[in-house]
């Protein structure tokens, strides 16, 4: 239930009735002049209700200027893994990609092939996955005028592909502050950050990436990975290990509104 509509012109997604993000939020302090209603911010979300036993394996699609540039000058073959893919399609693994708009572009066929699962969600993870705060790791900055544009134009590149559109949207690097959210506030979307850090861009092995999500995930958790293939090595070796975790701890893999709606 709760599941979004498959088509391009699906409304948006409704608030989950889940734990808002802790981080302290200026908007929450009531009555100072010139401050954006709390209402207006949009709703920010880490995981599900913590009863049953849904979780739900998010994918991270980033795409940079300077990572387009190493696919260019042949230094960097892809970034975009897809046995990772192959391998949720050959289990039939519910999972839910936060796409940019520059590795839509760059791999179409392959966010055709996402699109085309029923099992998979489409989300927003910006354009170009630059900074929406200003000390975000080394990742440039978006001027803030740019941001709300930014988003808008990434979730209309995405609805072009059908198939199970939602209005979930993560912040590159997880990254922000009111000023962000306030810019996001008239786009009728849900900031979906994450429980489970996996680590996996980080990652020299795949055996870390396992042992920190097993550790952290329990029941309602959006578990954050990568599918970017030379940025994030080990996610596809760690991915099995991970099922076979869930598995084993009675945790069903599930679409992050599958999940978010308990
Ligand atoms: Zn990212």
């Amino acid at each position: 239930m709760a599941v979004p509509a498959g088509s391009a012109t699906a409304s948006p997604t409704p608030v989950p009735s889940v734990t808002p993000n802790p981080s302290p939020s200026p908007s929450a302090r009531p009555g100072r002049p010139g401050q954006t209603k709390p209402g207006l911010l949009p709703p920010v979300v880490n995981h599900g209700p913590r009863t049953g036993n849904l979780v739900a394996l998010t994918f991270d699609a980033d795409m940079t200027d300077s990572m387009l540039a190493q696919l260019k000058n042949g230094r960097v073959k892809s970034y975009a893994n897809v046995r990772i893919i192959e391998m949720l399609e050959h289990d039939k693994i519910p999972a839910t990609f936060f796409l940019t708009g520059k590795w839509v572009q760059r791999y179409p066929a392959l966010t055709e092939r996402l699109a085309g699962n029923p099992r998979f969600e489409l989300a927003n993870h910006t354009y170009g996955h630059q900074a929406f705060t200003a000390d975000c790791y080394t990742l440039p900055r978006i001027p803030p005028a740019a941001m709300t544009e930014d988003v808008a134009k990434t979730f209309k590149i995405i609805e072009r592909y059908g198939g199970r559109q939602t209005r979930y949207f993560r912040f590159p690097g997880l990254c922000h502050d009111r000023a962000a959210l306030r810019a996001m506030s008239s786009l009728g979307l849900t900031v979906v950050d994450g429980d489970v850090v996996s680590g996996d861009p980080f990652a020299t092995d795949w055996r870390p990436i396992v042992n920190a999500v097993l550790k952290k995930v329990k029941p309602g958790s959006v578990i954050i990975l990568h599918v970017t293939e030379a940025n994030a090595q080990f996610t596809d070796e760690a991915l099995p290990h991970i099922l076979k975790g869930l598995a084993e701890r009675g945790l069903e893999p599930a679409t992050l509104s599958e999940v978010l709606a308990g």
